[in-house]
Formats: structure tokens, C-alpha cells, sequence
């Protein structure tokens, strides 16, 4: 039988299966026919409905030094800024009034937010909107810090695994930095009842279709609610910066086999999608993802969280983009929702 087919039916494929349906993201038969189960999954379970995430990136300083990313703690040339619980929740009023129901806190790995100072901001964040979602996306902290900010409030913690593969993890990330932990925190989550996103950028430096094959096997083991897929863009104060950028087409046929893997999953239509193709975004959708997570953070600070080059959507305040998004969500034949939109 082909490959797509016994994907289609199977759902349980081997690593070297993994390959051969990879290999599929040339035939453009193949990435219909997979794009059309994808849509048909994510009609089953979402209908037409387009969940908003209001992304606040409120601190770009970071411990880290993943070579890939423009805000590593090793690039001098970044200007940090950080957001204090006033600004945060400025943008947050700001949102709920655009319909946002869900508030995405995301930064790099900034100890200034101490356990304390967090849960602060997230409980201010719970009193404030009873009826919103919050989401972490503030990378690994111990199971204690989790523990805590699930307390506090927090429903939902996205943690990109980046890649499964213990080698190529290994030739993205300084040496202080492991997959092991990183998947720990996954798990670590999951068991303490968040809803959990993992995630891999596509086309990283020294990504093989072996990696993105395991990738699929860890999604699959993990069981995550939520999975962030995104091509890689290099940055130029980065090692990588004249590396070529991930491919548009295979990434997404990757989001319609990942939701194909996992059904209900919800799955962004992501920014650096948006940023490596106009349509991006809306292609994305058609291929099967049901979110998009627009930027809530204050104009002035956007051009400072520069992960990659040439993010879009920086230059615009919140407002504009939602009216620019509606259009193009409407577009392909889809609707926003203002509801939290948790996992089904
Ligand atoms: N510090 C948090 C948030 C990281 S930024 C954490 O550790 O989870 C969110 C995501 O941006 C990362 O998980 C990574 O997958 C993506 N990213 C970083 N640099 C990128 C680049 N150059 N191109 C594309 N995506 C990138």
C-alpha cells in the first residue's frame, strides 16, 4: 500500500514510514490528499472556528544561548525591555476589549521573574478576567515553579521541544541545555493538569527528515494539546545567519500530519508562517491548523522581540491587526471565535 494511504489508515507508523511519508512533501497529490484529511479532522472537531491567542512577549532578556534565536543572552546588540504587571495588564484590557479570551505570556528565560513576581501577575490576571485563559510560555523551570503558577491560575504552558533528537538538540543549544530536561518539563506539566503545547521549528540548521520523523513519534508518545510548528528564519546575529530559512511547503504538510496524528489538537497557523510566505498564515489554516496567536505587546517594544528577521506584524498596534486578520481568516472560508477555545 503507499505510504500516505497507510498513514491515513494506520496512524502507527515506524520511524523509516515516518521518512517515506516525508519524502511525500515533493508530490503534490500526496499534500492534497493529506490536507484534505486534515481539514476534514479539524471541521469534525472546530468546525470553522479560529481560536485568537493575544500574545504578550513581555521581556526579551534570556539566560539562554540557543544559537538560533535573536534574543539569546550572547547578542549584544539586542535592546531588553521588560514589562512590569501594569503594562501586562494593560495589554490584557486591551485584548479582552478585541474579543481576546485567551492572554499568552511569553519571554525569554528572565530571572527578574522570580516564582513570586510571576504568580503575582498571573493571579492579578485570574481576579481581572475570570473568564479568560491564561497561557505560559516561559520556557523550563523546575516542577515546584509549575506547580505554583498552575495555582495561581495558569491553564496552559506552551514549551516548544524544538527538536527530539538528542544530537541535533545538541547543535542548536549550548551545552548547559538538554532535551532530556526540556521533556522532562513536559511531562512535569502534563501531570500537573496544564494543557500542554510542544513544537519544533521546521529547517533548523542540520535538521534531516530522520529528525522530523521522531519528532512525529515524540508528538505522538507525548500527547500534547496544543503543538507549535513553525519554519525556521535565520537571524542575523546569530551563527546562522546565513543559513537557509525552513521550507513553507513542508512545514505545511507537516501541520496536516500532525493534525492527522493527533485530531483534536490545536494547532497555529504561526507568525513566522505568516513571515516567510503573505499568504502563510492563511495557507496554514487551509492545511489545518484552527489558531492564530496575534500580538498583543506594546508597539513600541515588538521590534525588540526580534527572534528572526523580518517579523511581520510589528509595526501595527493590536486593533489593526485583528481587523486585518479577520479578513483573512474570512477568507479562506473560516471564522474567528471569541471564546477561550480550550482542547476539545
Ligand atoms: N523562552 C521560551 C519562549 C521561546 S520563543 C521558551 O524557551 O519556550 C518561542 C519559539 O520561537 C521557540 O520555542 C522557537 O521554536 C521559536 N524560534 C526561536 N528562534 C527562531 C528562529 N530563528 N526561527 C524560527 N523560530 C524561532
Amino acid at each position: 500500500m503507499d505510504i500516505v494511504n497507510r498513514f491515513l489508515e494506520e496512524k502507527n507508523l515506524s520511524k523509516e514510514e515516518y521518512v517515506q511519508l516525508l519524502e511525500k512533501a515533493d508530490d503534490a497529490m500526496a499534500r492534497e490528499q493529506l490536507r484534505e484529511e486534515a481539514l476534514r479532522l479539524r471541521r469534525k472537531y472546530y468546525g470553522d472556528k479560529i481560536y485568537i491567542r493575544g500574545l504578550i512577549e513581555f521581556t526579551n532578556y534570556c539566560k539562554n544561548n540557543c544559537y538560533y534565536c535573536g534574543i539569546r543572552r550572547g547578542n549584544a546588540n539586542v535592546r531588553r525591555y521588560r514589562l512590569n504587571k501594569e503594562d501586562i495588564l494593560k495589554c490584557c484590557a486591551e485584548g479582552y476589549r478585541l474579543g481576546f479570551r485567551t492572554f499568552v505570556l511569553q519571554g525569554g528565560e528572565d530571572p527578574y521573574y522570580t516564582d513570586e513576581r510571576m504568580v503575582e501577575i498571573i493571579k492579578d490576571i485570574r481576579q481581572t478576567y475570570p473568564d479568560c485563559a491564561i497561557t505560559l510560555s516561559i520556557g523550563e523551570r523546575s516542577r515546584e515553579s509549575y506547580r505554583k503558577f498552575r495555582a495561581a491560575g495558569t491553564d496552559r504552558y506552551l514549551l516548544r521541544h524544538e527538536t527530539a533528537n538528542e544530537e541535533h538538540y545538541r547543535s542548536l543549544h549550548p551545552s548547559e541545555m538538554s532535551l532530556a530536561n526540556r521533556k522532562q518539563c513536559l511531562y512535569d506539566l502534563k501531570e500537573l493538569g496544564y494543557q500542554v503545547g510542544a513544537g519544533f521549528m521546521v529547517g533548523s540548521p542540520g535538521q534531516t527528515l530522520e529528525h522530523l520523523a521522531e519528532d512525529l513519534l515524540f508528538l505522538k508518545e507525548l500527547q500534547p494539546e496544543m503543538v507549535g510548528i513553525g519554519p525556521f528564519i535565520p537571524h542575523h546575529d546569530t551563527r546562522y545567519a546565513d543559513e537557509k530559512a525552513g521550507s513553507v511547503e513542508l512545514t505545511l504538510f507537516l501541520l496536516s500530519v500532525s493534525r492527522i496524528l493527533l485530531p483534536k489538537v490545536l494547532l497555529p497557523a504561526t507568525t513566522a508562517l505568516g513571515t516567510m510566505d503573505a499568504f502563510g498564515r492563511e495557507k496554514g489554516l487551509q492545511a489545518g491548523a484552527n489558531v492564530i496567536m496575534p500580538n498583543l505587546s506594546p508597539e513600541q517594544n515588538r521590534k525588540d522581540y526580534s527572534l528572526y528577521d523580518n517579523k511581520i506584524c510589528t509595526g501595527e498596534e493590536a486593533a489593526q491587526c485583528i481587523v486585518c486578520l479577520k479578513r483573512r481568516v474570512e477568507s479562506v472560508g473560516c471564522m474567528i471565535s471569541e471564546e477561550r477555545g480550550d482542547a476539545v
